[in-house]
């Protein structure tokens, strides 16, 4: 236990990433790419729970060109993480209310930021005037997200004040898909057909220096011809497709695995409540284990009476309502099970009961939620 760091950390919940899966679904991901083809690892988040630090310092010495995060504080954080020929791509626009110190931030560090309006793009000129300074810009074309980006019929305009501005860089086009990851695909061919309009009337893809982007995970998997110049995964590098898949397109490994020990077994007679709420009552005599994890640490109150965890071979039930920092399981059929014996509450197996998409449909989410719900004061451990 390290007591000099003032991070409070919890090195009884344990965290496990697997390097060597991290390492094969990029490759997998990236032998779907042509030659030449950039890959972008999605990072924002903590690295959807699996602990940002873990994940880039596992991914520096991989065939990754670009790390992309939400906002400029995690470009920040990781900047010293990577290696300097790697880029840093960052959705969050630079806006009138980002401040000069944090757009100078920016320059210097060569991030490549997102850029979504005019006013935003003039403002950025008259921050960086009279400077040296130089500023990495990615358009963003709004062509069915509904999000940010900016309107096609506008982007002229934009990119017209980029390229005349001898401090800003036009460094990348790209458009985000709302529905790459559904079965029903015309709306996302609709939208490659208008991101692929507005690139034929601006002549960008004449342009060898600009970036052209569009593919989240499900769309490198599944839309070949929404690759153009590099791919962004975030969920499949992880190791999962957005939902469970009955014939998946590229084969991934949940790269996770989350564990905590039974701090204490509990015999409760037949007939008898357990937790708050009342929620659930013994039927039997029954041997019940205290997981030290709740609410707090990520484990979803809607996993009350519903999820169960992994004990060896066997899967335990949670009983009752799950509680702030505690939940319970019964493990009447696992008489073996002792105080300090792990218990993986989250497993690294797509058709596991415990595993990610079965915890996302019992709270009625997607699995990013439960991955990224996951909190920093868990003890992250790589495993090589
Ligand atoms: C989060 C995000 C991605 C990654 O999406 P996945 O579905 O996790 O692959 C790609 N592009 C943008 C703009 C995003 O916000």
């Amino acid at each position: 236990m390290s007591l000099d760091d003032k991070r409070l950390f919890r090195s009884d919940l344990k965290v496990n990433i697997y390097a060597a899966r991290l390492i094969r679904n990029v490759a997998n991901l990236r032998s779907l790419c042509k030659n030449g083809e950039k890959f972008c690892a999605v990072v924002k988040a903590n690295a959807y729970g699996h602990g940002v630090a873990e994940v880039v310092g596992i991914l520096r010495d991989e065939p990754v060109d670009f790390f992309a995060v939400a906002n400029i504080f995690e470009a920040v954080y990781i900047r010293p993480l990577i290696r300097p020929e790697q880029k840093i791509l960052v959705f969050e626009p630079l806006n009138l209310a980002t401040s000069r110190e944090h757009i100078g931030i920016c320059a210097q560090n060569g991030f490549h930021c997102a850029v979504s309006c005019i006013d935003a793009a003039q403002y950025l000129c008259r921050c960086l005037a009279g400077t040296d300074k130089r500023l990495n810009l990615h358009v963003n074309i709004e062509t069915g997200m509904g999000r940010l980006g900016i309107e096609p019929a506008m982007a002229a305009t934009l990119i017209d004040i980029i390229d005349s501005s001898k401090n800003l860089n036009l460094s990348g086009v790209y458009t985000h898909f709302a529905t790459a990851d559904e079965d029903d695909l015309s709306f996302a061919y609709e939208q490659i057909e208008n991101f692929n309009r507005f690139l034929d009337t601006s002549g960008i893809k004449g342009r060898k220096d600009v970036i052209v982007h569009a593919a989240n995970s499900a769309a490198a998997m599944k839309l070949p011809e929404a690759h153009f110049d590099m791919v962004r995964c975030g969920i499949a590098m992880y190791g999962y497709y957005s939902r469970s898949q009955r014939k998946p397109p590229v084969e991934l490994s949940p790269v996770m695995e989350l564990e905590a020990p039974i701090v204490h077994l509990k015999r409760i007679p037949a007939g008898r409540s357990v937790s708050y709420g009342r929620s659930y009552f013994t039927t039997r005599d029954t041997l019940s284990a205290i997981i030290p994890f709740g609410y707090s640490d990520g484990y979803s109150r809607a996993f009350s009476n519903a999820a169960c965890v992994r004990i060896g071979e066997k899967f335990a039930p949670v009983m009752g309502r799950v509680c702030m920092d505690q939940f319970m399981v019964d493990v009447t059929d696992i008489p073996s099970a002792k105080v300090g014996d792990w218990v993986t509450i989250i497993d690294s197996d797509h058709k596991s009961p415990a595993g990610i998409y079965r915890l996302a449909d019992i709270a009625g989410t997607i699995c990013y939620e439960i991955l990224i719900s996951l909190h920093h004061h868990l003890m992250r451990v790589v495993v090589r």
